[in-house]
């Protein structure tokens, strides 16, 4: 791990805004995030579940479907390279070094999945085909990728190929491959380099013969097909036990000091964070309440709610003999329901009366990248200015009296 403080980071997410218009409401999964990520470090995001982090890493890579979608900000990408490609057909998107993801072309966006950013996903068993080998499930990603970097204008090139009569041919016809030899080739480096035993075999091996850490591997393996520089992964861990767990995270460190790609890691998971990140942001409904170090946030949490997480995490060393539950649940995140104050108000043990106007956010004095969207770090929590929990209870009867009379009338 390694802690970039360089003037241009790698990514800039600014004001980032995603909606989903159901029929209950428009939802705000993501509220106008500001994140920046630098060349080879491990940014993390951490949160319960339900507070945005998986939209914001589909935002990022514009993977955003119908009834979602981005209605604001920007996602500036420092590349020369794909600005000098595309410079000249997207100009609006481009500014000096960096290339904003939103205003590219959807066309164009689709061509750098892969070559420049690639993502793994919680479940491996669900994302791979299981009537497909392994191993020409990656060779198809190592030819895609390929394409794509020849030509990252087109996105037709980067299927063509595959697809039905392709996979007949090669069951029909088991001289004709499905894939090229040579990229079958790459495929099984690629299985060695994550640690598959015996990657030539493998390769052979359709996704149910593989266990769940295998095929975690494969997938990584997958996701490395186009050498990404940024490389998101959403809960990676989650669906694997302990053991592997760990095998897997050491697995990424390693391939993130040998390749010096960025890591974009989404996690509910506080012992994760601490053993991979550099940085992190915490997020709480569609927000990021608090970001900065791994030590600024881990010994000196200015948030309650950064507080509150941190306390929940089982304590071996033994001083702390209870867990500390956050008390209540995440709010509603639709918009009419979204209160206009701080949102983690009414489960903060320490909300006062300035809170009821929504907080921006502060920077923390003693670190330039430690900065929260509480007036903790400007004030000092003062009892007698103190809410109490029947504030927020009385709030809510009186919601809940406003919407009854509302559909009587
Ligand atoms: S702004 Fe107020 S209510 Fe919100 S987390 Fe900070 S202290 Fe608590």
């Amino acid at each position: 791990m390694s802690v970039h403080t360089g003037e241009k980071p790698l990514l800039r997410v600014e004001g980032l805004k995603t909606r989903f218009f159901t029929e209950e409401g428009q939802v705000n999964a993501v509220d106008g995030i500001d994140l920046s990520i630098n060349d080879s470090e491990v940014f993390g995001i951490v949160g319960e579940s339900g507070s945005g982090k998986s939209v914001t890493a589909l935002s990022v890579l514009g993977l955003i479907e119908s009834p979602g979608r981005i209605t604001d900000g920007h996602v500036w990408y420092r590349s020369p390279e794909l600005v000098e490609s595309i410079g000249a057909d997207e100009p609006s998107a481009v500014d000096g070094e960096y290339v904003d993801l939103q205003a590219l072309s959807p066309r164009v966006r689709r061509t750098l999945r892969g070559t420049h950013f690639s993502m793994i996903f919680q479940d491996p068993m669900s994302s791979f085909n299981p009537s497909l080998t392994v191993g020409e499930q990656i060779a198809e990603a190592v030819e895609s990728q390929q394409r794509a970097r020849a030509n990252p204008r087109s996105v037709a090139s980067r299927t063509q190929g595959y697809g039905l009569s392709s996979f007949i041919m090669s069951t029909v016809m088991p001289s004709k491959r499905y894939v090229k030899e040579e990229s079958l080739d790459r495929a099984i480096e690629l299985l060695e380099m994550v640690g598959i035993p015996d990657p030539v075999l493998r390769a052979e091996e359709y996704p149910h013969e593989f266990s769940g850490g295998m095929l975690q591997r494969a997938m990584i393996a997958q996701a490395l097909a186009g050498e990404p520089n940024v490389l998101i992964a959403d809960e990676p861990t989650t669906a694997l036990d302990v053991t592997i767990q760990a095998q897997v995270l050491d697995l990424l460190l390693e391939l993130q000091e040998e390749t010096g790609m960025t890591i974009l890691l989404i996690t509910h998971n506080l012992g994760v964070v601490a053993r991979m990140c550099d940085r992190l942001g915490v997020m709480y409904a569609g927000e990021i309440v608090e970001r900065g170090t791994l030590h600024d946030v881990f010994n000196d949490p200015v948030h309650p709610y950064t507080q509150g997480l941190l306390g929940s995490i089982p304590d071996l060393d033994g001083t702390r003999d209870r867990l500390q539950p956050i008390a209540g649940n995440v709010p509603s995140l639709l918009d009419h329901e979204m209160p206009d104050r701080c949102f983690f108000a009414d489960r903060c043990p320490k909300a006062m009366q300035e809170c009821l106007e929504k907080p921006p956010e502060f920077g923390i004095a003693e670190s330039s990248s430690h900065a929260t969207k509480c007036y903790l770090a400007r004030t000092s929590y003062d009892e007698t200015d103190a809410l109490t929990e029947d504030y927020f209870s009385s709030e809510t009867a009186e919601t809940q009296q406003i919407e009854s009379d509302g559909g009587t009338q």
